[in-house]
């Protein structure tokens, strides 16, 4: 692979990065001031044959069409909703991803959000660091997680994980996607709205795409109502953010457990005050063995492409 120019668009991985250096000729677009990336990119042009993005930076038209020798856009995510796929499609550029290596931490986070908003966990953390438990007594009561109903939107592999972990806890499963599937034991809704009126926590585990933005909105969360908690683990433009941020105030949404927001970084700012909502900033996959699982799967999927072997991951 040493003649293959990869762009890395944002610095996502250390050891994927000293591999990619190792074996491949690396360019890295951070390393040229914001309003200089185009000149950088018509620089090197001509070398760069791969681009390997990640959830929050991703590869839109202009880069593409920036780049007339690129073959392979090998996104170190499962979700490719920032690859333009439409552009990649128009001029033969294979897509590849990370799926499956990532399915149990991100299902790990999903149940763990929902345990972690119903039982107050990082509330009652605060709590005993802040000196309370001495001073004003016992925590406030929470409510169980056990035997909730669990709806998952998008029965995939992350939606059928998080649905293999809620039975353990004794937790009903409905869920709704395109497709109803045969699980003897899993209850489909044939839309979002009935499939929240149903759940006691609603979870997002469905790609981000045009028909899934804002899925959950003013409607939905009402349907979960004011003891409803929203898990949010896919990807924050999947909610209303907005409408999220008013149903939590006026409490017609009992809480929330998120991962993901509209504009990351920035979240907004309402939520920090409110005792109902668990936030961690983008973490679903975030642990080491699985970002270095994604990076073995972003460099075997170079090499198969050098190599003009079959791709792992292919989306595109
Ligand atoms: P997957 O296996 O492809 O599953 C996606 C599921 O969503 C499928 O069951 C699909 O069923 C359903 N779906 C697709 N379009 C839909 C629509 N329009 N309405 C409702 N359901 C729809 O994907 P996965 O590996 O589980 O990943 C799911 C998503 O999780 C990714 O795309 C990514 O955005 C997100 N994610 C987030 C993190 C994080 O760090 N928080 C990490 C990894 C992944 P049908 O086709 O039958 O509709």
């Amino acid at each position: 692979m040493e003649s293959l120019g990869v762009l890395l668009v944002a610095p996502m991985n250390a050891y994927l990065e000293q591999e990619l250096d190792r074996r491949c000729r690396l360019f890295r677009l951070w390393e040229s001031p914001a309003d200089r990336r185009d000149e950088f990119l018509r620089a090197h042009a001509a070398s760069i044959r791969a681009v390997v993005p990640y959830a929050p930076h991703g590869v839109d038209a202009a880069m593409i069409d920036a780049l007339p020798s690129l073959e392979i856009v090998s996104s170190f995510s499962v979700g490719i909703d920032r690859v333009d796929l439409a552009a990649c499609r128009a001029r033969g550029i294979r897509v590849t991803n990370t799926p499956d290596v990532l399915t149990d931490d991100v299902a790990d986070l999903a149940v763990g959000l929902a345990i972690a908003a119903l039982r107050k966990i990082p509330q009652a953390d605060r709590y005993v660091r802040a000196g309370l438990w001495k001073s004003k007594g016992d925590f406030t009561l929470t409510t169980r997680f056990s035997g909730k109903r669990v709806g998952i939107i998008g029965l995939g592999r992350i939606g059928l994980a998080v649905a293999k972990r809620v039975e353990a806890f004794d937790c009903p499963v409905n869920y709704y996607q395109r497709t109803k599937q045969e699980h003897p034991s899993y209850t489909y809704y044939p839309s979002v709205v009935e499939l929240a009126a149903s759940s006691d926590v609603l979870v997002v585990a469905c790609p981000l795409n045009e028909h899934t933005r804002h899925i959950v909105n003013r409607e939905v969360m009402e349907a979960l109502g004011p003891k409803g908690v929203l898990i949010n683990i896919g990807r924050g433009p999947h909610v209303d953010e907005a409408a999220m941020v008013a149903a939590l105030i006026d409490g017609r949404l009992g809480g929330a457990g998120l991962d993901v927001f509209e504009d990351e970084p920035n979240v907004p700012e309402a939520l920090f005050g409110m005792d109902n909502v668990v936030l961690v900033p983008h973490v679903g996959s975030a642990t080491h063995e699985t970002r270095t699982a994604m990076a073995d799967l972003v460099l075997g999927n170079l090499e198969a492409h050098v190599a003009g072997k079959p791709l792992l991951t292919q989306v595109v």
